[in-house]
């Protein structure tokens, strides 16, 4: 069953408003196991409204709409779509009344055309607004199906999920599946070796339709399975996720909504682990993403940003000589850092992250993108080495990435 998607409004086609509301749409439609061919956006114009639903509805079965149900004499869609099918506009009192009472109650200012909103063509079923007052409405035309939105982002979303999505379900009964989904997060692995490791599990084969999704700095893996019955469709994924979880389980650090911040913060407090640490390149990235997670005070002792020699020198007791034999971004310094933050905090680990982010201070022996990465446990201290190839911002997210991921080891 084919859904088109039609945005409305001067600002999206001038490029003033980006168009959020379609990717929403789209992605919720998706999930719900909606196929969506055609995706267009016009002007607040009753015959450029008229050409694009007819162009979307020539090869589908349903449209979704949003812009241009307000009051103001720009706002058009409604006596478009009329005007469109032959449909004469009804105006309905117990709507009306509804939205006078909420302008009485916030005392706003009733101009004549907010009547307007309470306009809709014959046939029509509308759809309530919870949190505004452009109401929208459904319509069935020659077999098809028209679902009306305003345009704001918040209102459009709340209407989709209560009034447009059910009756699309409604009105096609046969064409609702059950989707199942299930997005895994991996870091520190190309898309193409994903693929390639993937293949031999022929997961398209089984009927699991696999979708990359890179999100710097992690790759975002997302399956989705549709059945009759939602219990085959959970079943199915969860052999799917197995499979997956078998061939790239080194590089998974969460599952659909879970961060990796959140992931360490769990497993530290899980693990009764106190953590302090010590970022040069990172500038505090770390210690911040940490910190976003409430009840980090559990685990997260300190975090130090020991941007210049000094700093590593006198807060963390690396040596002058190291600084000056081997350099501030060296594997000696990181791990002396690592272990001087871990004894300064007293605490179980130690952290530190020591780089070059660019675009300048890169040399022949240490390009821009040399990150040095430690962890100190009291028996041992592990040291990595990385290079980054991105911009700065880019560097030090990667960085704080792959740090954090050595804290989930
Ligand atoms: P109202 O005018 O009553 O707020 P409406 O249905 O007439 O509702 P529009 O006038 O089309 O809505 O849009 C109102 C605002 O919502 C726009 O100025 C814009 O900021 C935002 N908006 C509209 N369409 C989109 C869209 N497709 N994506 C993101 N934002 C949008
Ligand atoms: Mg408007």
């Amino acid at each position: 069953m084919q859904v088109g998607i039609l945005t409305i409004g001067n600002e999206l086609i001038s490029g003033r408003t980006q168009d959020t509301n379609t990717s929403h749409i789209a992605r919720e439609l998706n999930i719900q196991g909606w196929q969506v061919p055609i995706l267009m956006s016009v002007d607040d114009d009753e015959a450029a409204i008229k050409t694009a639903l007819d162009h979307i509805l020539a090869q589908t079965d349903a449209v979704i709409v949003t812009g241009g149900l307000g009051p103001t004499t720009d706002d058009k869609t409604t006596e478009a779509i009329a005007r469109a099918y032959g449909l004469k506009l009804y105006r309905d009192e117990t709507i009306l009344s509804k939205i006078k009472a909420i302008f009485d109650r916030y005392g706003l200012y009733w101009a004549p055309s907010n009547s307007k909103q309470a306009d809709f063509p014959e046939g029509a079923e509308p759809i309530a607004n919870p949190v505004g007052t452009a109401w929208g409405f459904s319509l069935n035309v020659k077999g098809k199906l028209i679902a009306v939105l305003p345009g704001v982002p918040a209102e459009m979303k709340r209407m989709l999920s209560q009034g447009a999505l059910p009756t699309l379900r409604r009105t096609f009964p046969e064409a609702a599946q059950a989707v199942a989904s299930r997005t895994i997060k991996l870091s520190g692995i190309s898309e193409a070796e994903v693929d390639q490791r993937l293949a031999d599990a022929d997961l398209e084969g089984q009927g699991v339709s696999v979708g990359f999704y890179p999100h710097f700095p992690e790759l975002r893996l997302v399956l989705t399975v549709r059945k009759p019955t939602e219990e085959e469709a959970r079943s199915l994924l969860k052999i799917a996720e197995a499979q997956v979880v078998e061939r790239l389980e080194r590089h998974i650090f969460a599952y659909d909504l879970e961060t990796l911040e959140g992931t360490v913060a769990a497993l530290l407090s899980e693990r009764k682990l106190t953590l302090s640490v010590a970022e040069s390149c990172t500038g505090g990235l770390i210690t911040d993403r940490l910190t976003d997670i409430s009840g980090s005070s559990i685990f997260l002792e300190r975090g130090a940003v020991t941007y210049s020699n000094l700093a590593k020198t006198e807060l963390l007791g690396v040596p002058e000589e190291t600084l000056r034999v081997h350099g501030a971004v060296s594997e000696p310094t990181a791990r002396l850092m690592a272990e001087g933050v871990r004894k300064l905090g007293h605490t179980d680990l130690g952290l530190s992250t020591t780089g070059i982010a660019g675009p300048t201070g890169g040399s022949r022996e240490k390009p821009v993108g040399t990150v040095y990465i430690a962890l100190a446990d009291g028996r041992e201290t592990v040291c990595r080495k990385y290079l980054f190839r991105w911009e700065r911002r880019r560097v030090k997210v990667a960085t704080s990435q792959a740090a954090l991921t050595l804290l989930k080891r």
